[in-house]
This record gives C-alpha cells, sequence and structure tokens, in this order.
C-alpha cells in the first residue's frame, strides 16, 4: 500500500504486523498524511543501535523523509489505534487523533517494539482537532522520556524528532513536527475499556489472548489468567508510580488512556519533576482540582487499576456479581501493596535497607520538614549523600540538623549506604528552567542548549562538578509555572 524507499534496505527493520492482526474495531488503518518540507531536529543513535537499525549511512535528507511518515517501507501497515479512556474520571470513546504505529520490529533481543509516528495528520478519532503537533512539544517529549529512561524508570522512548516545514495554529501559529516514538507496546488501560465499553466479549478475549502473549507470556497457560493479567499489570504499574514518586516526576494526565499494560510512562505532556518539595505541586495548566498532583498519583493508580479490573468482569463469569467478587479478592491488597512499595522506596532513598519499627517516623519527619521548609526535594538527598556543593541555607537550619542527627544514628546501623543511595538519589533531573529554556531556543533553530541538556540527563546518577548549572537548586520562584497537555 505504501511508497517504497531504497534507505528501507538498509535500515535493519524487521517488520512485524501483530497488531494488525487484532479484530478491526481495535484500528484504523490509514498512511500517513505527507508534510511539505521535513527535518531531521534530533535522531537517537544509541537508542537505534540498542534495536538494531542502522542510520550512519543514511543521509539526513533520507531520514527526514522516514521520520516524518512521507515515505514507508513496503511491508508496513500503518494504523491509528482505538481506545477509549476516563480522562480527569469522564469517560470517553477515544484513540490515536494525532498518531499512527508505523510498524512493529524485532529487536536483537527477540522482542517487538511498536515505532509510533506522532503529529502525523488527522485520523478518523482527531474529534475536530488538527492530528498534529509542535516542535517545542515534541522536543519536550524526547527529553524527559530519554530522562526518565536513564533514571532506570520504564518509559516509551523517543527515536527521532522532525520538523514539518508547516505551521500548526494553536493560540499563536507554532512550528510543526512528528516524533517518533518507540514502545514495547500501545495498549492501555483504555484500550480494555474500549472493548468492554463496546460490550465486545470476543474482541476483550482477542485483545487479552494478544497482551498476555506479548507481555507476560508467563502466564499464557494459566488457566486464571485474566485475573493474573490484572495482577501483573497492577504491580508493573505500581512500580512505576512509586519509581515517578523517588524522583520527584508528576505526569501530569494520569487518564486511563495514558496507562499502559505495559508498565512504562507514555504521554508526556504536561509531566515536569518537581522542585521545591510539597505533595500538593501540580503544574498543568488544566487540573484545577490537583487530580494529578505529586501526592495523588498512588491514589490515581489504584483508581485506574479499578477501572482494568472492571473492564474485565465480563471474562471472569457470566454472573457479574460473582465476578467482581473474584476480582476484588485477587487485587484486595493494592492499597497494602502500593505504602509498602512506596515506603521500602522512601527508605531506601535515606540509606535503609531493612526497615525497623521506627524507620517510617523518619521518612514522615523528613517529609514534614520538607515541605515546611519548601526544601529542594531532589537535592535534600544529594545533601544527604554528602555533596556538600548543594549550597543551599536551608540545610543549616536547627531543624534540619535535628532530622540529620537522628538519621546519621540509624544509618550508622547500615553497611554501604552512601553507595546504596547514590543508586536511587539523581543528581541531575531536567529542571524546569533548563527545559523551558532549552526548548524556547530549539524553536528559534539553536538546538545547543537542548543537545547539553540531553548530554547531562544521560548520565543523571553520577556526579560531574562542571554541570552546575545543571544541579544547584534553582533560585526561582515556580509557584506559577504550568506545563501544558497535547499542544
Ligand atoms: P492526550 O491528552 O495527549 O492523551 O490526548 C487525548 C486524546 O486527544 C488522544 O486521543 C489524542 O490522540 C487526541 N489529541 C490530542 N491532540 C490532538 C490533535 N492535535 N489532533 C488530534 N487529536 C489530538
Ligand atoms: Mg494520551
Amino acid at each position: 500500500m505504501s511508497n517504497f524507499v531504497e534507505p528501507f534496505s538498509e535500515l535493519g527493520l524487521s517488520i512485524q504486523n501483530t497488531y494488525a492482526q487484532l479484530p478491526d474495531i481495535f484500528m484504523t488503518k490509514m498512511d500517513p498524511i505527507p508534510v511539505k518540507d521535513p527535518k531531521v531536529e534530533i535522531i537517537n543513535y544509541e537508542l537505534a543501535k540498542e534495536l538494531g537499525l542502522e542510520f550512519e549511512n543514511i543521509d539526513r535528507d533520507a531520514l527526514a523523509q522516514i521520520f516524518s511518515g512521507n515515505k514507508l517501507p513496503k511491508n508496513s501497515t500503518p494504523l491509528a489505534q482505538a481506545y477509549a479512556g476516563h480522562q480527569f474520571g469522564h469517560f470517553t470513546m477515544l484513540g490515536d487523533g494525532r498518531a499512527l504505529m508505523m510498524c512493529e520490529h524485532l529487536t536483537p533481543k527477540n522482542e517487538i517494539i511498536d515505532i509510533q509516528f506522532k503529529g502525523s495528520g488527522r485520523t478518523p478519532y482527531s474529534r475536530g482537532a488538527d492530528g498534529r503537533a509542535a516542535l517545542g512539544p515534541m522536543l519536550r517529549e524526547y527529553l524527559m522520556s530519554e530522562a526518565l529512561h536513564h533514571l532506570g524508570i520504564p518509559t516509551t522512548r523517543s527515536l527521532a524528532v522532525v520538523s514539518t516545514g508547516e505551521k500548526i495554529l494553536r493560540e499563536v501559529p507554532m512550528n510543526g513536527a512528528i516524533l517518533t516514538r518507540v514502545a514495547s507496546s500501545h495498549i492501555r488501560v483504555g484500550t480494555f475499556q474500549y472493548a468492554a465499553a463496546r460490550n465486545d466479549k470476543d474482541a476483550l478475549k482477542k485483545l487479552l489472548d494478544y497482551s498476555v502473549k506479548r507481555h507476560f507470556p508467563e502466564i499464557k497457560n494459566e488457566t486464571d489468567n485474566v485475573l493474573l493479567f490484572l495482577r501483573s499489570v497492577m504491580e508493573k504499574q505500581i512500580d512505576l508510580i512509586v519509581n515517578w514518586m523517588r524522583v520527584g516526576f508528576i505526569h501530569g494526565v494520569m487518564n486511563t488512556d495514558n496507562s499502559t499494560i505495559s508498565g512504562e510512562t507514555i504521554d508526556y505532556g504536561p509531566c515536569a519533576f518537581m522542585n521545591s518539595y510539597d505533595i500538593n505541586t501540580v503544574y498543568s495548566s488544566i487540573d484545577l482540582q490537583g487530580r494529578y498532583s505529586y501526592g495523588n498519583q498512588p491514589n490515581i493508580i489504584h483508581w485506574n487499576i479499578l477501572r482494568l479490573a472492571e473492564s474485565l468482569i465480563g471474562l471472569i463469569d457470566e454472573d457479574e456479581k460473582k465476578a467482581v467478587s473474584i476480582i476484588e479478592k485477587k487485587i484486595s491488597d493494592i492499597s497494602s501493596q502500593i505504602s509498602s512499595k512506596w515506603l521500602n522506596m522512601m527508605l531506601q532513598k535515606i540509606g535503609i535497607e531493612i526497615a525497623e519499627p521506627e524507620d517510617e517516623q523518619l521518612v514522615h519527619d523528613l517529609l514534614k520538614w520538607m515541605q515546611e521548609n519548601k526544601a529542594d526535594f531532589n537535592n535534600t538527598f544529594c545533601y544527604l549523600m554528602e555533596h556538600n556543593h548543594i549550597k543551599d541555607k536551608v540545610f543549616e537550619t536547627d531543624s534540619f540538623k535535628l532530622w540529620k542527627n537522628n538519621w546519621t544514628l540509624r544509618v550508622k546501623k547500615e553497611k554501604n549506604y552512601l553507595d546504596k543511595m547514590k543508586r536511587v538519589n539523581p543528581i541531575f533531573i531536567p529542571r524546569n528552567h533548563l527545559v523551558e529554556n532549552a526548548l524556547d531556543e530549539a524553536d528559534k533553530g539553536k538546538i545547543d542548549k537542548f543537545n547539553s541538556l540531553i548530554k547531562v540527563i544521560n548520565n543523571p546518577y553520577s556526579f560531574q562538578s562542571k554541570y552546575e548549572e545543571y544541579y544547584l537548586t534553582p533560585e526561582i520562584d515556580e509557584t506559577n509555572y504550568q506545563t501544558f497537555c497535547g499542544t
């Protein structure tokens, strides 16, 4: 169906089309809408290598044609996925309104991954919007997803950003762009909700079997694999959110269509890293109730997993009441799992491996102190790791010294606690003011700051004194800092 372009023969793609075999209701097969004048803004050569792709010998114009979707490989079946989702608690039928999966690719590790274009034009799911994306937000997704990856947090990744040579209309005209996103799949809680909402039990069962085979093959032959699937997703998602909490990451739009079955972070719209610790931090301009605030993320993942559970009821038992009771039993420990994984993570942040009864109080006292003193979240842990270059007066206060004395006595009982802390507490996170500045410049054609920031976030756990501007506590009032969805 698509144009064949020479470079694909050298690209190393091992094309698969497994999702395309699912029932038709899950997708619309179509090509991307070509763009005028694509130009490569950034290519992730390191990721390409990991995936077994070869770009080095392909010139940038050809790469621009490929990563804009203007030219497609011969055997690909591009498609937009259909799904539903609770957006800020309200259920809606959705779908890829501005994305198309170009193809799946079999990696050298024998894993199937999706290669998807974001910003590739209108689809039947665009709901009146233009199907396009702007350069700044696509570079932002590139940067933030790479940051999470290097922080050791499961995430979709970014292979390329090309500008399109076209303007898109927002409040002001903006430079258009397309991001190439790589994911272990794009199946969401909302994909299951979609099949359930259509009362299509056959499609729901096929989606389940497909998801199990792709993500949890170890449970494929188990008789209760619906329940095991639910539990596996629950565990992966709890681990993910606990990891976000560890580094002060606020996703910003945890709608059920943005919660994956794979447990990867997806959809980098209004996300940001918190500076000063405040459990209620919200940056998203549209999150007026604080539904997706930093501290509410564990509650929301609980809520989202319950929505996944509901969508599976039809596969458990004809008798709805019985099905609900079976499901409830299977995930009855969800709250306690969230709390204990969170506590464990916080203990690791302060160097404690095997908890003692008083340790929980030590964690809560520290968080209370941080909240009251507006201490920088990441740098508080850096300071405890003896990075005394973090010259922040807040650590000279009596209240902090008091806590630190108690903590010092406690960690004396731990072996190599500093080494352990260094593995979980980053020195470098993409600080909001640096991100905004780098994106502003990149949008004007100056990509240097963006590239420098990428370099720094690629190695977040090792201290390098020359990167002072990236690790110092910013002297910026972020009370009015705002981020935006879907621009
Ligand atoms: P998000 O908030 O990014 O998860 O998007 C929610 C839904 O809106 C998804 O189905 C998107 O595909 C769709 N969407 C967002 N921006 C656009 C756009 N510019 N054109 C068409 N659909 C969009
Ligand atoms: Mg989304």
